[in-house]
């Protein structure tokens, strides 16, 4: 999956974990994933159709690629605006082989009329094909493998029920912690060849927006920057030098971080303030700042959502120079 934060483009495979025991963190989910591969194994079935969420950059591809690895299947990828009629599932579908898995990355923008045509593939394994046309048309069943569904979305809140319930497994993903981070740096370091202290491994690990993505984005950057103009050893200081010329702050916000706190705190007073107003002040896409800027910012506590608009903390506000609001002024 890209996002405007990863200016790599395409993801770098040589980077991703391959298995279980390589993925760092999100201990929960891959705790209980080992036991469902592991009990649909010793079954001889297919896993049960399962659902990653959550933003962008924090690990869902990944796991798609190692439970189709941990199953010992082949996997067939495909992404939900790219499959647009009802065709184009029917032929990916029935080209599936037993227990194989389907990845379907940005399932929230599965057309719907598509969506129709997942239902009884999910359910029953079997699909609805329309032979003819006018009144002599018969729907006929196609039965299809039983193949697991894993699919991925930034915006679970988009799906619709009746697709959401028909899958047996759902994992939220959450920002990772500060040492998994330097985990997956010091980890992605010795892939890439790079010499990196502990000290600067620490840098960038608090700079990462709680997000491995962006964590081995800036490791290939700070690179940059030790190779050129040093002896390529990545330390603290180095690391945050080059941090500074990226226009990452201490706490790892980046230049649109900064631009949409600005923007609610001096140009909307604080706010609150509405998405589609805030983007267009900004000129950013309410998708890109719901998906993949917003989540961060909230779970930092820097800005908040309320039912009239996103508005800025008491932290945020002190993130960018504001000074404090009195209670009384009605803000807060
Ligand atoms: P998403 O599909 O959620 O956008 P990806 O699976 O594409 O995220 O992850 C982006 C990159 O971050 C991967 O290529 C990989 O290098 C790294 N990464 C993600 N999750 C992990 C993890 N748990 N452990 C190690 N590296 C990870």
């Amino acid at each position: 999956m890209s996002d405007p934060l990863d200016a790599e483009g395409p993801h770098d495979p040589a980077l991703r974990p391959r298995t279980l025991e390589e993925y760092v963190g999100q201990r929960k989910i891959v705790d209980n994933l080992r036991v469902y591969i592991r009990a649909a194994i010793n079954r001889g079935e297919a896993l049960d159709h399962v659902l990653l969420a959550g933003p962008p950059g924090l690990g869902k591809t990944s796991l798609a690629y190692i439970v189709a690895e941990e199953l010992g299947v082949d996997i067939r990828t495909a992404s939900g605006p790219t499959i647009e009629r009802g065709g184009d599932l029917a032929a990916i579908l029935t080209n599936l082989g037993d227990r194989e898995v389907l990845f379907i990355d940005e399932i929230h923008r599965l057309p719907r009329s598509v969506e129709e045509v997942l239902y009884p593939a999910l359910e029953d394994f079997e699909i609805d094909v329309v032979l003819g046309q006018g009144p002599g048309a018969q729907s006929v069943k196609l039965p299809l493998s039983r193949f697991t569904l894993v699919a991925a979305t930034t915006r679970s809140g988009l799906l619709t029920q009746p697709l959401r319930a028909r899958f047996g497994i759902h994992a939220t993903f959450d920002f990772y912690e500060v040492a998994e981070l330097h985990a997956i740096i010091e980890r992605s370091a010795v892939r890439l060849g790079v010499v990196l202290t502990e000290d600067g491994a620490a840098e960038l690990a608090h700079r990462s927006r709680g997000t491995p993505r962006i964590a081995n984005r800036l490791l290939r950057r700070v690179r940059d920057f030790a190779e050129v103009e040093g002896d390529g050893t990545i330390d603290a200081r180095v690391a945050k030098n080059a941090l500074k010329r990226l226009e990452i702050d201490e706490l790892g916000l980046d230049k649109m971080d900064l631009r949409i706190l600005k923007t609610i705190g001096e140009k909307f007073a604080g706010g609150p303030v509405g998405l589609g107003t805030l983007a267009a002040a900004i000129g950013e896409s309410p998708d890109t700042i719901e998906d993949t800027y917003e989540p961060y910012l909230i779970q930092q506590g820097f800005i908040a959502r309320t039912p009239r608009g996103r508005i800025l903390t008491p932290r945020g506000r002190k993130h960018i120079g504001l000074p404090e609001v009195d209670p009384q002024g009605g803000l807060f």
